[in-house]
């Protein structure tokens, strides 16, 4: 009976990462996007149709999850991916697997990083900022109303649709905590809120500061606390001493005190309406969110590309058409087989 148990468990998790509807034999490798800590993620096209649009392939070497002890996160990011459809969240379209690599694929953001457009422009003018973080509030109410954090805010995972949308992407420190604390500290250490360095447990307002930073770097070009060393990072954003530039206006000032305040009870978001009371704020008087949900507001860049194919808005990698070495599992003593 208990073997049944067993078995029947593991046929259904063996069939975890797999999709009936691709295969690495589904698609022309087209170029690397990027690289991740334990990914790379690469620009393909659908054999079958290649008159679809071109998509992002993440491609994790189990090897490499297995020994960051990732195997858990990936499944998270995977599970909490599926239940999200929102115009400025990346869509994951299917995963699957083969002996070596666990694939997700995702449609692709052909503008690059927020954070390629940041380093290249140095800051952005408030009208673009107020743009995507207006975009962002709407991707971050949508999650928090199902209960998830995602906890890495940060221009490096902002992305840019082919209109100039901003496409959320990077779901591993992303969380399902419901109404419930969650105490693990994860992160960047610039983006991180003061109660989780300070471990007592932490919710959704988490994500509240991290926009706070943002709009604030956005507009600065450098993060309120920085440091060469994280832990200098941790003490000045416990001290909290946040100093505004001369040219912040008034209207920015509070909405960023706001935004990044100490006290969790008082950070505007706190409140069961969070979002509402956000965008109740004066800095968003001139933004329509029924308008920019539905993508009728203007975007402030819209890429520029030669072809579809074009990649000029990522960094280049060295690639090749050949999958990296990756030692192969078999069924039998794959982990991801009882995934
Ligand atoms: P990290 O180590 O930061 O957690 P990761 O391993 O989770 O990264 P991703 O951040 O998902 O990997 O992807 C790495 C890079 O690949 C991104 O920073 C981005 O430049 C590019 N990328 C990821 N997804 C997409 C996408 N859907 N469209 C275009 N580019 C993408």
């Amino acid at each position: 009976m208990e073997q049944e148990k067993i078995e029947a468990s593991e046929k259904q998790e063996s069939e975890y990462f797999i999709s009936e509807k691709y295969s690495m034999d589904s698609f022309d490798v087209l170029g690397t996007l990027g690289v991740g800590t334990f990914s790379r993620v690469r620009l393909v096209r659908s054999k079958d149709q290649p008159y679809m649009k071109p998509l992002a392939l993440k491609i994790l070497k189990k090897t490499s999850i297995l020994k960051m002890r990732q195997l858990s996160h990936l499944r998270n990011e995977k599970e909490l991916m599926e239940q999200l459809d929102h115009a400025f969240i990346t869509k994951i379209l299917g995963t699957f697997q083969d002996d070596y690599y666990v694939f997700f694929v995702l449609e692709y953001a052909c503008g690059g990083e927020l954070f390629t457009r940041l380093k290249k422009l140095g800051t952005l003018p408030s009208q673009d900022a107020r743009f995507y973080i207006s975009e962002l509030v709407l991707a971050l109410e949508y999650l928090h109303d199902k209960g998830i954090v995602f906890r890495d805010l940060k221009p490096e995972n902002i992305l840019i649709d082919r209109s100039g949308h901003v496409k959320l992407s990077d779901f591993g420190f992303a969380k399902a905590i419901s109404d419930s604390k969650t105490y693990t500290m994860c992160g960047t250490p610039e983006y991180l809120a003061p109660e989780i360095i300070l471990g007592k447990g932490y919710g959704r307002e988490v994500d509240w500061w991290a926009l706070g930073i943002l709009l604030y770097e956005m507009i600065a070009g450098y993060p309120p606390y920085c440091d060469d060393s994280p832990f200098n990072i941790y003490q000045k954003i416990l001290l909290g001493r946040l100093v505004f530039p001369s040219y912040f206006d008034d209207i920015l000032c509070s909405l960023l005190s706001a935004l990044l305040e100490p006290n969790v009870q008082k950070r505007i978001g706190y409140k069961n309406n969070a979002a509402s009371d956000l965008k109740n704020h004066l800095w968003f008087s001139n933004v329509d969110f029924n308008l920019l949900l539905i993508k009728e507001c203007p975007s402030p860049w819209i890429p520029e590309l030669m072809t579809e194919e074009d990649t000029s808005n990522f960094n280049t990698y060295p690639d090749s058409l050949e999958q990296p070495h990756a030692p192969k599992f078999t069924r039998e003593r794959d982990p991801f087989v009882g995934f």
